[in-house]
């Protein structure tokens, strides 16, 4: 991945809009932008424009430069993508992931849970849940109404491993740049 990709990256992981964070650098001028200008190129109205600066500001990605006049008096408002964190901050982002899926794991390993048999992800019960439950809803889907079922675990870790494996190949080839 060249420099330029993790930028747009990190900026589509902070603003969840991937087409937003390839016009955005695309159309700063080596990682400098103008709220106006920006604004008019991304067809944004100023507080959309300016939510995602500040959700950048907050991750570390953009700094604001400050405010000038032009010759007809507009106040013009500077802004630097901050290029050189974007590999660090997927890295934070990459191992926070990991240490999610390492936590699922572990919690899978050690406890039974219980699922709606029609859809896994409406919901998802411990077994000491499950217990306390019994007496008031009785052992059925809060959503759809469907019985519970014990999660079948082998295939969760399986699932949660492969997803491990993709991760720690993401961060071995980000942290073999600078970090
Ligand atoms: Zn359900």
């Amino acid at each position: 991945m060249d420099e330029e990709d993790l930028v747009v990256l990190a900026l589509a992981v902070v603003t969840h809009d991937l087409s937003i964070a390839k016009k955005m650098l695309h159309f700063s001028e080596d990682g400098i932008l103008e709220e106006g200008d920006m604004m008019e190129k991304l067809r944004l109205a100023p507080t959309e424009l300016r939510q995602l600066l500040y959700k950048m500001q907050d991750a570390n990605l953009a700094v604001q430069l400050g405010t000038k006049e032009d010759e007809e008096g507009n106040r013009l408002t500077y802004w630097r993508i901050n290029k050189d964190l974007a590999r660090s901050f997927l890295l934070r982002k990459l191992r926070e992931a990991r240490d999610y899926l390492l936590k699922r794991m572990e919690e899978e390993e050690l406890g039974e849970y219980y699922v709606c048999a029609a859809d896994p992800s409406h919901i998802r019960l411990s077994f000491d849940e499950v217990i306390s439950k019994m007496g008031e809803s009785g052992l059925v889907c809060p959503i759809c109404g469907a019985m519970l079922e014990p999660v079948d675990r082998e295939r969760v870790v399986t699932g949660l491993k492969e997803m491990l494996e993709v991760l720690n190949k993401a961060l071995r080839s980000l942290e073999g740049g600078v970090s």
